[in-house]
């Protein structure tokens, strides 16, 4: 027996892996509310990183519903809800957002995440099940995959035919499920839903589309993909955040009544762990009515998109196949990005590099998020910034 002070040893070893590779994660404090610009150690920097699309993250109608709902309901739910009963406040949210989203009914979970751990092992149960999956979906449908126990096929990112394909290969004698993602978060890409969605109805599948990039920003007034692409139900579930656009945090999933009210009763996620907090819900409610009053967030995101995308490409910058505010300003090998990524934070522009695994080798790149919280100001400091160290690192050609 080794002596016991070296049972950690593996996991110091595994962290030198990781430093020594350079893939050791350091994560930024911020000392300031999430908007356009945040503080740093002190510094003001202009905000690339979040997914707080529509501003909402610090919008003072949010503040305001979240501090009056404390005063009314107090912090936490006390128990999960099958237990300690729901509160009218979760009820409203959940009437609220399928009226929104033009669905038969919503059910709210902890967060998207937690969503899909909650919903796929509830749908998809035995080793007889299959799930048809693309290649590029998030790591939380993948684990919620793994959790159901099914059998899972993987199709070619984004490609109807090789979907097809797998469908026709792959022997069923259980259920069957396909999940895409609505918006490929390192890519900017939507999903090709209407064909999707004809598939699933020729092969009799369920359909699960996880549309955490598109809540708030796809669709009419941020309505999310089905509506973007006018398939109400035709779509069995869609998952849904709070965390992105909404700029709280919370789980959606919508759908038919059926499946909704199954969760309630199968979903282990809503089973044993508490629903989220009241403020969190009263901002979510904050969020819908701003949203159902007005456009005007949603379309200065797609404005502030259009408008710094344009931007990189005129000044010689390559952004690959995003149809969403996601912006990738593609660089190629992972150093370079990660160069990039301090020089601009120099520059006061915080930017995240993303490399392998995350994205393949040699696709590494900068992320930029847009936000509708973003100033004319903003977009051009940011281009500057980009433009001086694009030129200084050889990456776009000098003036
Ligand atoms: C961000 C994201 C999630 C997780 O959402 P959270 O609410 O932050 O847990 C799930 N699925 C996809 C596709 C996402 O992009």
């Amino acid at each position: 027996m080794s002596a016991p002070s070296s049972k950690l040893d593996w996991l110091q070893q595994e962290a030198d892996t990781l430093r020594s590779q350079g893939l050791y994660n350091t994560i930024r404090t911020i000392d300031s509310p999430m908007g356009a610009h945040v503080t740093i150690g002190g510094r003001d920097l202009l905000n690339f990183c979040a997914n707080n699309y529509l501003g909402l993250a610090n919008h003072p109608a949010l503040r305001d519903a979240a501090k009056r709902a404390v005063d009314e309901y107090g912090i936490g739910p006390g128990a999960v809800r099958t237990i300690a009963g729901t509160m009218s406040l979760h009820v409203q949210l959940e009437d609220r957002l399928a009226a929104f989203k033009g669905v038969e009914a919503v059910i709210t979970l902890q967060s998207g995440f937690t969503a899909n751990l909650a919903t796929i092992p509830a749908l998809m149960g035995g080793t007889d099940d299959v799930i048809f999956s693309d290649e590029l979906n998030h790591a939380s449908i993948i684990d919620g995959s793994r959790l159901a126990r099914a059998q899972v096929v993987r199709y070619r990112h984004n490609d109807p035919d090789d979907l097809r394909r797998v469908i026709r290969e792959t022997p069923l004698t259980g259920r069957g499920m396909i999940i895409t993602d609505g918006v490929f978060s390192m890519d900017g890409d939507i999903a090709r839903l209407p064909e999707i969605a004809d598939i699933a109805e020729e092969t009799g599948l369920l359909l699960m589309v996880d549309d955490a990039h598109g809540e708030g920003v796809l669709g009419r007034g941020g309505r999310g993909i089905v509506d973007h692409f006018g398939l109400h139900g035709r779509v069995d579930v869609e998952i849904g955040t709070m965390s992105k656009a909404f700029g709280v945090v919370g789980g959606i999933v919508a759908g038919k009544q059926l499946i909704v009210d199954w969760l309630r009763q199968r979903a282990r996620p809503f089973l044993f762990s508490s629903a989220m907090t009241v403020p969190d819900v009263a901002a979510c409610l904050a969020a819908v009515d701003l949203l159902e009053r007005s456009t005007e967030q949603v379309d200065r995101l797609w404005a502030n998109a259009e408008f710094l995308r344009k931007g990189m490409q005129a000044l010689g910058f390559i952004t690959g196949v995003t149809q969403t505010p996601i912006i990738p300003v593609m660089l190629g090998e992972a150093p370079l990005a990660q160069q990039f990524s301090r020089r601009l934070f120099e520059e006061g522009v915080f930017a995240m590099a993303i490399g392998y695994p995350t994205v393949p080798q040699g696709k590494a790149r900068i992320r930029v998020m847009n936000s509708a919280a973003h100033t004319a100001d903003d977009l051009e400091q940011g281009l500057e910034a980009f433009a001086k160290v694009g030129r200084e690192l050889g990456v776009i050609p000098a003036r």
